[in-house]
């Protein structure tokens, strides 16, 4: 019988040359990311290369790699680019990029079953729990990001609220009520859609002029829900929100939360990963009161995407709402399928991938001191921003900076078209990539400096460029 082709190489020492090539090039790529625009226009014969029918044929490595060199490495969103502050993005590191290549090639399923993989996300877990001063029977998982994790910890509240019954047969006519402030993230919102309990559950608490939460308000607001006969069951408070960065008050959530038996839930996608660095550990005073807590090591962790956790204080009820007994996903207390519970009795997912090797790469080469100075750089550049902004005339600060967002605008009439203008020029000439929202219905250019790069020079920078594109929009006004 003829020997059966597979998709392995016909030749490893060319495919090992190939090999180094690309590694040399992506490397290239990260070690002189500063000589590159932060982001630039996607040219259409770019995007026409993506227009191709399903290839029938093969087509060698290097071809297929020297496309992605011309066609997708070049237009990228730009946040491994020191210049890249819009939304809050990650920067990345060339250890999680190998770690993360170490993975792909051992094609790990963390599903289940009885492997080191596991055993490796089990040591982020450990490290995790001691981080936030959570009991050893505390569980967690890697998901995909904070969006996924708030969801799981809706969920397994559902199911403290409950018992396990709510997953047969749903919550039924129970009038419930949830809360969270209104700077959290949408995600909050979107996890009662997708559990179908309903959006309109989710209570919206004003904020205060630091935009944190109102805690008198949510105490109101809690008080008259009892006595319209709603039962409160859940709070969300945030540590480090995606508009400002603004850190609720934890403690005051978690003894509102103790004071009515509410499940409290901190979405700590930005911030929470702040524990490792002392100056903003103390900000986080309370985290560790949470009965679950969502965070993104993608973020201020610098580990690739796409890297969520979900950690829940009580791990018997975060089991209880997962667990299933298929057949086909039988244990053993021997061989391959021991090791039970597995990571796809705590969450919706089955495979998984290895998320955990990128992160536990991170932590162990870097140290939870050099990645915690990492966090506190990006807050000192966040202050050195603010300080520019104060100094600057034609610029106004529209948001205390509580962490490492700065959101201003430039002075002006039309104020919401010029600085949306301006922040698209930013973009589009390759200096600086901010993004914007909108903060007591004005237009903000919204900073996040999220990636470790970023320093001192390229904010100046980027403040110099956006002074002169706001200058040049209102020569008239300013008369020039
Ligand atoms: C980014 C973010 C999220 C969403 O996290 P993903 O990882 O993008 O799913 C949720 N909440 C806050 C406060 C965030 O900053």
């Amino acid at each position: 019988m003829e020997k059966r082709s597979t998709l392995d190489p016909e030749d490893w020492g060319k495919f090992r040359q190939d090999a180094h090539r690309m590694l040399d090039d992506i490397i290239d790529y990260v070690e002189h990311i500063r000589e590159r625009p932060v982001w630039r226009p996607i040219p259409e014969e770019a995007r026409a290369q993506f227009g191709e029918p399903l290839p029938e044929g093969a087509a060698s490595l290097e071809s297929v790699h020297e496309i992605f060199m011309r066609a997708v490495l070049p237009y990228a969103a730009g946040n491994v680019h020191p210049g890249f502050m819009g939304w809050v993005h990650g920067g990345g590191t060339p250890v999680g990029m190998l770690a993360d290549m170490l993975a792909a090639g051992m094609n790990a399923n963390l599903g289940g079953r009885d492997q080191m993989p596991i055993e490796v996300e089990k040591q982020v877990l450990k490290w995790v729990r001691a981080l936030f001063g959570f009991p050893e029977t505390a569980s967690g998982l890697f998901v995909t990001g904070t969006s996924m994790a708030n969801y799981i910890a809706l969920l397994v509240a559902r199911t403290a609220r409950f018992g396990s019954r709510v997953r047969t047969e749903g919550v039924g006519e129970a009038h419930l009520a949830a809360y969270a402030s209104s700077s959290a993230h949408g995600s909050i919102a979107q996890s009662f859609d997708l559990a179908g309990m309903g959006m309109d559950m989710l209570r919206i608490v004003p904020v205060n002029e630091r935009f944190e939460m109102d805690l008198d308000a949510l105490e109101a607001m809690v008080v008259e829900d009892k006595k319209a006969g709603v039962q409160p069951f859940f709070v969300a408070g945030t540590a480090g929100t995606v508009n400002t960065g603004a850190v609720d008050d934890l403690d005051g959530i978690a003894d509102c939360a103790k004071r009515h038996g509410l499940w409290f839930h901190v979405d700590g996608a930005l911030g929470a990963l702040g524990m490792l660095s002392p100056d903003v550990a103390q900000r986080l005073s309370g985290i560790e009161r949470a009965d679950s807590i969502a965070f993104d090591f993608h973020k201020w962790g610098q580990v690739p995407y796409d890297a969520g956790f979900i950690l829940v204080k009580n791990g018997e009820l975060h089991f209880r709402t997962f667990e299933s007994n298929q057949s086909y996903l039988r244990r053993e207390s021997r061989a391959l399928a021991a090791g039970s519970p597995w990571p796809c009795d705590f969450g919706p997912d089955l495979s998984r991938g290895f998320r955990a090797l990128k992160t536990w790469f991170t932590i162990k080469v870097f140290g939870s001191k050099k990645l915690g100075e990492a966090i506190s750089g990006t807050c000192e550049v966040a202050n050195y921003l603010e300080r520019r902004i104060n100094q600057e005339d034609r610029l106004e600060l529209l948001a205390p900076v509580s962490l490492n967002i700065v959101c201003f605008r430039y002075r002006c009439d039309e104020s919401d078209r010029v600085n949306a203008e301006i922040v698209a020029r930013l973009q589009e000439s390759g200096i600086a990539a901010p993004s914007t929202t909108t903060l007591n219905g004005m237009l903000a250019i919204r900073a996040a400096i999220v990636n470790h790069r970023t320093r001192i020079e390229d904010i100046d920078a980027f403040v110099e460029a956006a002074l002169q594109i706001g200058n040049a929009l209102t020569r008239d006004e300013h008369g020039q």
